[in-house]
């Protein structure tokens, strides 16, 4: 067990880092293969050993070494939530397909919610990619391909009716088409119950930090912050203590 966490902590720093990649590319369409990285104040190239996940943070000091400039610590965060998430992921499943479905379930909902914070856009590759890969995994052994498709259309179709009527009623748009894709993703990943509990705790989330913000004396509740990111966070809740709350009803 010791070996899969330690694996699983080394595996998901190098994803990690290439969700960053993900995360500054994707939005602005350019491609995450070509150029190699590079320091984003003076365009000077990364080398391979200053690429090192979360350790070459450290060893630089978080400074670029051309230009001396701060490296933003978002970085080192997303390598080390990747890390952390996926340490607790091979504790929670296990080695085996369960585990790799949840590693790739969580891969994707890191950047949607990144990419959606800095932009207020979800990217299709991600979502309506994401819905597939979830299709697909349903077909494996010990999957419940009728469950994923449901929780798809279930989980997709709620969100399309709230901002259908939220539209209807006041006449301004609510909730974005990239919502609505990425719930239907979670959905294929997690099952209509699964879809049914990360809309709920989403909204309870959503409530919560409209809240905060409109105390803080900023924008309001209409334009808070994005929605994406309550549904990611709210999906790990319902993948992980889900089983515990339905045992409760
Ligand atoms: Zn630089």
């Amino acid at each position: 067990m010791p070996v899969l966490l330690i694996a699983a902590f080394i595996a998901g720093a190098c994803v990690g880092s290439f969700l960053n990649v993900l995360i500054h590319r994707l939005p602005r369409e350019e491609s995450i293969v070509r150029p190699g990285s590079r320091c984003p104040a003076c365009g000077r190239p990364i080398r391979p050993w200053e690429n090192i996940p979360l350790a070459s943070f450290l060893l630089l000091g978080g400074r670029c070494r051309g230009c001396g400039g701060k490296i933003s610590l978002r970085y080192p965060a997303v390598e080390a939530l990747t890390a952390a998430g996926y340490v607790l992921l091979a504790w929670a499943d296990g080695p085996g397909m369960p585990l790799l479905r949840d590693a790739v379930f969580f891969s994707l909902l890191v950047p949607i919610a990144f990419i959606d914070i800095d932009h207020r856009i979800i990217p299709d590759e991600l979502s309506l990619g994401g819905l597939a890969a979830g299709l697909l995994f349903s077909l494996l052994p010990g999957g419940d391909w009728m469950g994923s498709v449901l929780g798809g259309i279930v989980g997709g179709g709620i969100l399309f009716g709230t901002a259908f009527a939220y539209e209807k009623i006041t006449g301004r748009e609510g909730m974005g088409g990239g919502d609505i894709k990425l719930i239907a993703m979670i959905g294929a990943f997690l099952g209509w119950k699964g879809a049914l509990l990360t809309i709920f705790c989403s909204s309870l989330l959503g409530t919560a930090g409209g809240l905060l913000a409109m105390r803080k004396g900023e924008e309001g509740l209409k334009t808070a912050i994005p929605f994406g990111p309550y549904l990611c966070a709210a999906a790990l809740f319902a993948r992980f203590l889900g089983g515990v709350f339905w045992s409760f009803l």
